[in-house]
C-alpha cells in the first residue's frame, strides 16, 4: 500500500467547557487532547489501515508524550517526530461562540513545533513516502514552509502525489510567506480539499462549478469541497459527484475536516471510485464531530464500516 506522509504542527488542544465561554476570565476547561491538523490527519489515515507517518516536533513533556503515544496506538509511523528539550509542546486553546464560530489561541511558532526540520529521520520517512499531504495551517513559519515544500519536491521527484487542505486559521496566518506558499502548494497538488469559502480564496470565479473548472484547468486531478453536515462534492475533469453527510449529533466540530481528508486521500490512493471515497470520508467526518477533542472521534475501518451500514444520511 502507498505510504502517506504529512508535516507540521503537533499540539494539545484545551477547550472551553461551555459555549460562549470567554478566555478573558477564568473558567472550566477540558483537555489536554492530542491535536494539530496534520497529526489528526495522519492518525485517522493510520486508523483506516493506510501506512502513514508524520514529520514534526514536540517537547520532552507530557503533552508531547500524549501525542506520540496516541499516534503510535493508532498505527502511525512516529519515527520522524523529534523530541526537544527546552521547548514545550505546542498548544491550542479553543472556545466556541454562541454563533458556532470558534476562537483559537495558538502557541505554535514559539513551541517545539516551531523547530520542525527535515532531519535524518524525516529524510528516511520521505524516502519511503508515495504521497504527501499539506495543511495550510502547517505553513506557519518560513522554517515550516521549507519542510513542507521540500517534502513535496522529494515525493514529486519520484512520481508521487500531493494533496492540499488550506485549513485556513486566521490566528496563525502571520508568516510573511504564507500566502505565496499556499499558492505554491496548490500549484503542485493533485487533490485539493477546501471547505466552504476557502474554494474562492484561490479562484476568481463566483460559483462552485466555475471555481472548480478554473482550478482543474490549472492541473489538479480533483477537488473535494467539504460542506459540513451537508457532506461533500467531488469535482474532476469528468464532472461532479455529490455525497450527503451522515446524520449525527455534533458535540465538537474541530478535526472533522482532517478526518474527512484522511479518509478521502487514503481511499483515493487505493484506487476507490469517488463515490466510495466520499462515503467513507463523510462517515469519518461525521464520527469526528460526535466526540469532544479532535482525535477522540477517530475510529478504525471496521467501526467506520459498521457506522455506514447503520447510519442515516442527511
Ligand atoms: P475543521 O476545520 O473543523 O476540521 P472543515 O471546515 O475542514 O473542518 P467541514 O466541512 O466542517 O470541514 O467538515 C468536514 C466533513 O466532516 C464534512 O464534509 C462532513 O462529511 C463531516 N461533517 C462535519 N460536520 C458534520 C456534522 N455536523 N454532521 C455530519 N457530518 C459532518
Amino acid at each position: 500500500m502507498r505510504k502517506l506522509v504529512s508535516a507540521g504542527e503537533i499540539l494539545v488542544e484545551i477547550m472551553a467547557e461551555r459555549i460562549g465561554q470567554s478566555f478573558l476570565e477564568p473558567g472550566p476547561l477540558l483537555g489536554p487532547y492530542p491535536s494539530g491538523a496534520p497529526a489528526i490527519f495522519i492518525g485517522q489515515a493510520a486508523a483506516l489501515g493506510q501506512p502513514a507517518g508524520l514529520i514534526g516536533a514536540v517537547g520532552d513533556d507530557d503533552f508531547g508524550r500524549l501525542n506520540i503515544d496516541r499516534l503510535r496506538a493508532l498505527g502511525a509511523d512516529v519515527s520522524a517526530i523529534a523530541v526537544h528539550t527546552g521547548h514545550a509542546t505546542g498548544t491550542a486553546f479553543v472556545t466556541y461562540r454562541a454563533d458556532a464560530s470558534r476562537h483559537f489561541v495558538f502557541n505554535i511558532r514559539n513551541s517545539a513545533s516551531g523547530l520542525i526540520e527535515t532531519d535524518a529521520a524525516a529524510t528516511n520517512l520521505l524516502a519511503c513516502a508515495d504521497h504527501v499531504h499539506v495543511m495550510g495551517s502547517s505553513l506557519f513559519s518560513d522554517r515550516a514552509i521549507a519542510v513542507a515544500l521540500s517534502a513535496i519536491e522529494t515525493v514529486k521527484a519520484k512520481g508521487g502525489t500531493v494533496s492540499f487542505d488550506p485549513n485556513i486559521r486566521r490566528e496563525i496566518m502571520q508568516a510573511s510567506g504564507m500566502r505565496a506558499a499556499l499558492d505554491h502548494v496548490l500549484a503542485r497538488a493533485d487533490i485539493f480539499l477546501p471547505s466552504g469559502e476557502e474554494l474562492f480564496l484561490f479562484s476568481s470565479a463566483k460559483d462552485e462549478k466555475g471555481a472548480a473548472d478554473e482550478l482543474l484547468a490549472r492541473g489538479l486531478s480533483c477537488i473535494v469541497l467539504k460542506k459540513g453536515a451537508a457532506g461533500a462534492v467531488y469535482h474532476d475533469h469528468h464532472g461532479a459527484v455529490a455525497s450527503s453527510g451522515f446524520a449525527v449529533d455534533e458535540v465538537d466540530p474541530t478535526g472533522a475536516g482532517d478526518c474527512f481528508g484522511a479518509a478521502f486521500v487514503s481511499f483515493w490512493l487505493r484506487g476507490a471510485a469517488p463515490a466510495e471515497a466520499l462515503r467513507i470520508a463523510n462517515a469519518c467526518g461525521a464520527l469526528a464531530v460526535t466526540r469532544k477533542g479532535p482525535m477522540e472521534g477517530i475510529f478504525p475501518l471496521e467501526a467506520v464500516e459498521a457506522f455506514i451500514a447503520t447510519g442515516n444520511t442527511q
